[in-house]
């Protein structure tokens, strides 16, 4: 299989060199040539299977530069529970049934509790390979730059992997505390971690510079180093994700929750359309899906692109109590105008154009109509998020966290409006003990922190807090995190970034 830029330039390469090369160099992000399809056979067998064993198949047909034996390996190094650093539950990816049409897929016991690490914790594996498979000899640097979950995620990820170094930015302002000790701890060899003085524009923006920056990554390349990004536009971490979606299939017919060929629903927590994408790759791959829903927070651009067929940027930025999905510009969306306009590149870029001189554009009806037939999209306010957590925990009896509560409410607005009682899969994306802070306000409990005299530690008191008021056992990195030394404490100006990332590779 090949992939080609969604600008339409004459590029076709193959995946190793789309997993190497993140971006393409007409600006366009790469799609496969083609989608493989998924007959109901073959899902019924994956249903007898272990969740790598089902990522590793879906995987091998859109990585076809690797052998299955191959992505078999990555797969159960990635996806096991056998290790300390890894997944704590056993089924990797483990559908919740809250009643007998809804259900949560916990995509967030991973080593850093987000569903970033669905992907994380296997593409620095593919990465390495594709580099040794087109005989790329230099040391990899990736920059991160984060609001949260994709950092920590990414240092998990890139942790003592041979030939890389890892360096992650995140704003000074704008991460919740658990997620900031989460980082400033990291362990391993390669690794790095710096504030910026700003917030996450201002750090996404200054890495993006760096990577623009010709003079700056020549040199560099002269001395043995690519930079390179593990952001989700990267088909390497965009892949991986197409396999829960099938993996939560799959058990509902192992539960007879549902016959093979029937439709369900998905309700995804959106911000830059990584994970939603990954869905709507599912469904053209022959998974039997209604609808896809679409959910935003109070930055709800996505919404109004979904109803009204005009992408605007032009409006307030937000910051919530669901920062993951705090975005305005969601770049993975490119992927599916490519999809619905029917590989129309030119239209394509033309709205990419207008998106980068207007801040909007407008789709064609028919692209609106195509959006319409398998998209739904609905937002929900900062004060519905926390009254949905505290229903959920009170009435239901189940915890969730900022994210996961914003997809839960839109999918009950959708059902009561669209009078639909297909069954349902809400993506619950990260652990409630990440945000503790605005978990415990919603359940009406007091957040005053123990002092210990220590702010590290007062920060980590309200994880306790949370076990306590809930019942619900703290998922043991999280718990584990009191017990670890800071290990990173500088700050820089967001003019200085490129400087950092030099000391960095110098010094190492
Ligand atoms: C990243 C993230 C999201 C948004 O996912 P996208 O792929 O960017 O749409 C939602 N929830 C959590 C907890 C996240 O970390």
């Amino acid at each position: 299989m090949h992939y080609q830029s969604t600008r339409g330039s004459s590029i076709k390469i193959k995946s190793t060199e789309a997993i190497v090369s993140g971006i393409s160099k007409d600006g366009g992000l790469f799609v496969p040539e083609a989608f493989p399809s998924l007959t109901p056979g073959k899902i019924i067998e994956l249903s007898e299977k272990p969740y790598y064993e089902r990522a590793s198949y879906i995987m091998s047909l859109f990585l076809t530069d690797f052998s299955i034996e191959e992505l078999n390996d990555y797969s159960f190094t990635a996806y096991n529970s056998n290790n300390d650093n890894g997944f704590t539950n056993n089924k990797i990816a483990p559908l919740r049934k809250l009643n007998s049409s809804t259900y949560f897929l916990e995509l967030w016991h991973g080593p850093t509790c987000a569903f970033k690490d669905m992907a994380l914790q296997i593409m620095p594996q593919l990465l390495t390979a594709s580099l040794k498979k087109i005989n790329e000899k230099s040391k990899i640097c990736v920059l991160v730059a984060t609001s949260g979950d994709t950092g920590k995620a990414a240092l998990e990820g890139f942790r003592d992997v041979e030939n890389t170094n890892i360096m992650v930015f995140y704003p000074k302002k704008g991460v919740s505390e658990v997620q900031k000790i989460q980082m400033v701890t990291q362990t391993g060899s390669n690794v790095n971690v710096v504030a910026v003085d700003g917030n996450f524009d201002d750090a996404q923006t200054g890495v993006k510079q760096i990577f623009s920056n010709k003079d700056f990554t020549d040199d560099l390349k002269n001395n043995g180093v690519l930079l390179s990004s593990a952001n989700s536009i990267n088909w390497g971490r965009l892949v991986p994700q197409i396999a829960y979606y099938i993996s939560a299939y799959c058990d509902l017919i192992t539960d007879k929750a549902i016959r093979p060929g029937d439709k369900i629903n998905f309700c995804v927590p959106t911000g830059n359309f990584g994970n939603i994408l990954a869905g709507y790759y599912a469904e053209k791959m022959g998974l039997p899906v209604n609808k896809l829903i679409c959910a935003s927070n109070r930055n709800d651009v996505l919404t109004q692109f979904i109803n009204t067929g005009v992408y605007d940027k032009n409006r307030p930025f937000y910051t919530t109590v669901s920062p993951s999905m705090d975005i305005l510009i969601s770049s993975n969306l490119e992927r599916l105008l490519f999809e619905l306009s029917d590989k129309n590149s030119a239209a394509v870029t033309s709205y990419m154009t207008s998106l980068s001189e207007k801040g909007k554009y407008k789709i064609t009806e028919n692209v609106k109509n195509e959006l319409k037939r398998i998209f739904s999209s609905g937002y929900c306010s900062e004060e519905d998020t926390m009254k949905t957590i505290n229903k959920t925990f009170y009435d239901e009896g189940y915890l969730i966290d900022t994210h996961t509560a914003v997809a839960y409410k839109v999918l009950s607005d959708y059902r009561e409006n669209a009078k639909d009682k297909t069954i349902s899969v809400v993506i619950s994306t990260a652990s409630p003990f990440k945000f503790c802070n605005a978990v415990l306000k919603a359940l009406e409990q007091p957040v005053n922190k123990n002092k210990s005299g220590m702010l590290f530690k007062d920060d980590l008191s309200l994880i306790d807090k949370l076990s306590q008021a809930t019942g619900c056992e703290i998922p043991a990195s999280l718990r584990l995190l009191g017990n670890k030394t800071p290990r990173f404490n500088e700050t820089v100006n967001k003019d200085n970034m490129k400087e950092s990332v030099l000391k960095f590779i110098k010094e190492g």
